[in-house]
């Protein structure tokens, strides 16, 4: 069949002519979906999985899109909050909701098959398997975990614990720090410190990477998994070490 015949978009339904692109289960989507698809999925993402999941995907993308109040707080969310979640039962929490909880409900960073026998990045978050019921009992959990973290490590900004510090090889002079938020968030332009015995080391953090693949993120929410990118001398931060921010 040449791609110029007519076919229906097993996404949306259209039988739009011209330029298809194939899904698994040797289907078909038109360019309006894949136009879609591409602000929120790599080709290789969206082509693996089938039209029912695409169906879901770009649903609960709208249903997000189109709330404009936290289910929980009743505040309106704002057009760049990036940390709004869809709930299992569909409701929308804003970013504030979602990262009150986040420290007990980590996202995992993980690998999934890439389809062609090797692995990418990928990333879950258990706070989309919550209700809105459940809210209030996980930000109570939340609020004892963190008075503990408080307890341990001390009232900061934030406090990172170093996991392993490697070359950053894209640039020069530039080292990744991967480690956990353990309490508080971690933002671009932050100065992280730790204290020696011969003094007090700082390193301002010039990028964030909490997941791999999230080029565009800026931060790093409390309890996740992610890597600091700074320039210059690291020699002064091993892992296990806990860095430290304050506010200004
Ligand atoms: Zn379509
Ligand atoms: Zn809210």
């Amino acid at each position: 069949m040449s791609s110029s015949q007519p076919y229906k978009c097993a996404v949306c339904g259209s039988d739009a002519p011209g330029r298809r692109y194939r899904i698994k289960g040797s289907k078909y989507i038109c360019r309006d979906c894949r136009a879609k698809l591409d602000k929120d999925l790599s080709s290789g993402e969206w082509s693996r999985m089938n039209a029912a999941e695409l169906k879901e995907f770009l649903s609960d993308k709208e249903r997000l899109s189109m709330q404009k109040t936290c289910s929980f707080c009743g505040k309106e969310i704002s057009a760049d909050d990036m940390h709004k979640i869809l709930l299992k039962d569909r409701s929308v929490l804003c970013g504030n909701c979602a990262g009150s909880m986040r420290i007990v409900r980590p996202v995992f960073n993980t690998v999934k098959s890439d389809g062609s026998g090797g692995y990418e990045p990928a990333a879950d978050d258990p706070l989309k398997e919550l209700t809105l019921e459940d809210v209030p009992w996980v930000q109570k959990e939340a609020a004892e975990e963190r008075e503990r973290r408080i307890a341990r490590y001390g009232a900061h900004k934030a406090v990172f614990v170093v996991d392993d510090v490697t070359r950053y090889e894209d640039e020069d002079d530039a080292h990744e720090i991967y480690g956990t938020a353990v309490l508080g968030c971690i933002e671009k332009g932050d100065t992280l410190h730790i204290k020696r015995r011969e003094g007090e080391y700082s390193k301002v953090v010039e990028r964030i990477d909490p997941l791999e693949y999230d080029k565009k993120a800026v931060s790093l929410a409390e309890g996740c998994e992610g890597n600091l990118l700074v320039k210059g001398d690291v020699s002064f931060i091993y892992p296990g070490d806990v860095l430290t921010t304050e506010r200004l």
